[in-house]
């Protein structure tokens, strides 16, 4: 579960987030909308505390979190993150990858980190890939390890950076299903996309940001087809 309450951000001069307020229950999928610039990764990035908030509340898993009393590479720990660009380390196999920060920073034996791996490879349908480089796999296959990197280290909650927006059209169903699962089986998750297929169909809620606000937020059905706000109107009629 994740709480966020009064949340503000800014560099320098520049306040990116206002007065956010946002909760996401246990087991949740909750979409973040909103133009370039509104501010989605900003607050995907706090909730990983990739960056430091300037004031407001953030509670992951019962737990207020903050920077001087927590230390905050175990809390990135807890929360799992993939971004739009796989980062995958190519020198290093698929599996290589998986292991990397199990065995490196949670201290797991490298005989469990593989068995757990492999499990995770065959749940994101890359169960015969384990061996190969990133370089020999496509980007949807890259971005399913990636995934699969992220669960590896067993977070409580995944934040997703529009994960499909570098993929090509014909590989990006196949990433929105390995979400999809995950979702069904009870992950905590809060993704930032432009599929509005995917935020219907696998959204419990959705968030649409402006200009660093919560401008509306609902149930999918709610949301898309009966939205309250003049902004969302718009911002809906331009991207549907
Ligand atoms: P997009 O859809 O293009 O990814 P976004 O909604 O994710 O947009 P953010 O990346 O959160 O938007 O950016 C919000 C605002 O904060 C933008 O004006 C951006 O230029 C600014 N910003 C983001 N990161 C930084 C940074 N590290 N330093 C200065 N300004 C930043
Ligand atoms: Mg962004």
């Amino acid at each position: 579960m994740i709480k966020v309450e009064k949340l503000n951000k800014s560099f320098g001069d520049l306040h990116v987030l206002k007065d956010i307020d946002l909760k996401v229950n246990e087991s949740d999928v909750v979409v973040l909308i909103g133009a370039s610039g509104s501010g989605k990764s900003t607050l995907l990035r706090c909730l990983n505390f990739l960056e430091i908030k300037n004031s407001g509340k953030i509670v992951i898993e019962g737990d207020q979190i903050e920077q001087e009393t927590h230390d905050l590479n175990k809390v990135r720990e807890r929360v799992g993150m993939v971004f739009q660009h796989f980062n995958l380390f190519p020198h290093k196999t698929v599996l290589g990858n998986i292991i990397e920060a199990p065995t490196q920073v949670k201290g797991i034996s490298k005989e469990q980190a593989i068995k757990e791996g492999k499990l995770l490879l065959d749940k994101v349908g890359l169960g015969d890939k384990y061996n190969v480089y990133p370089s020999t796999l496509s980007g949807g296959q890259k971005q399913r390890v990636a995934i699969a990197r992220a669960l590896a280290m067993k977070p409580d909650v995944m934040l997703f950076d529009e994960p499909t927006s570098a993929l090509d059209p014909e590989l990006v169903g196949e990433v929105l299903s390995t979400m999809k699962e995950l979702a069904d089986d009870g992950m905590t998750m809060v993704v930032v996309t432009h599929e509005m297929g995917f935020a219907r169909e696998v959204g419990d809620w959705v968030v649409y940001m402006h200009d660093g606000k919560i401008v509306e937020s609902g149930i999918p059905i709610d949301l898309f087809d009966n939205p309250r706000k003049e902004r969302t109107k718009e911002f809906l009629g331009s991207i549907l």
